[in-house]
């Protein structure tokens, strides 16, 4: 219980403290579909769905899991080749899958560059420009060494992001079946559309019998679909943010890492 308060305190408090804060004010909605971790069924069932559509997603990548098996099977290096040459786009979680605000600063940061440098050493060239916190989990110190390193962070907040947004804590709507029937995803769309919102949805497993964490083919089509019949814009997260840095009121440099506190 104890711990519980004390994470949901650090959390907070990274919130209050530290806000990279942007004024959406869009001309009309954004959607995107992000995975984490990645079980291979986001990236062969999940990613296929989006090419499909004609779409593309954002996939955050912990190197923890690549080639792993247990307790589901996870990404490999040919699945992030396939999902760059889709036009996909890849962003990090954390090397180990470490919860950041219960991990000693140095080791974060020690994780952090980890995961980048081990992901440029299997793609060559490969653009990091956005990153999720595990579990959500948050500190003001990693927020802030975050964004010199990072466009975006996305929590694990379920909302979605309207007017003031910070963007070091993304909020996010989660495709876990189990949990949120489609009628409960269709009404977040119909809000993202009443307030030209940026709609990240997340999930991690699309499969047959999924996770807890996760959905079905079919469920995950569904929104897809559904998106496509509402011809919502479907984009990257860094393409959503090129997309909010060009329509902001506010001078880029508002937006691009830039702080002093
Ligand atoms: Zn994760």
């Amino acid at each position: 219980m104890f711990q519980r308060i004390q994470k949901l305190v650090k959390r907070e408090w990274a919130g209050i403290a530290f806000r990279q804060e942007v004024q959406l004010e869009l001309p009309h909605p954004v959607v995107s579909f992000t995975f984490d971790d990645v079980p291979a069924s986001g990236f062969e069932n999940g990613g296929r769905i989006l090419t499909e559509h004609g779409f593309v997603g954002t996939f955050y990548v912990s190197q923890k899991f690549l080639n792993a098996d247990d307790p589901v099977e996870y990404f490999t290096r040919e699945h992030l080749s396939i999902a760059v040459e889709n036009g996909h786009e890849l962003g990090c979680h954390t090397h180990g899958h470490i919860q950041l605000s219960r991990t000693p600063l140095e080791t974060s940061i020690h994780d952090l560059k980890n995961n980048r440098r081990a992901f440029r050493s299997l793609l060559p060239n490969l653009r990091l420009s956005n990153f999720s916190y595990p579990f959500g989990e948050q500190t003001l110190a990693i927020k802030k060494h975050l964004s010199r390193t990072y466009r975006s962070a996305r929590g694990v907040g379920q909302a979605i992001n309207c007017g003031q947004t910070d963007l070091f804590n993304l909020k996010t709507i989660r495709l876990y079946e189990a949990q949120y029937p489609l009628d409960f995803i269709f009404k977040k769309l119909d809000e993202a559309e009443r307030c030209n919102g940026w709609l990240i949805f997340y999930t991690h497993d699309v499969k047959e019998n999924p996770s807890s964490w996760g959905c079905s083919p079919q469920y995950f089509e569904a929104v897809v679909q559904e998106t496509a019949n509402r011809q919502l814009a479907v984009m990257t997260v860094n393409e959503a943010l090129d997309f909010i840095e060009m329509k902001t009121a506010r001078p880029p440099e508002t937006i691009s890492p830039n702080f002093n506190n």
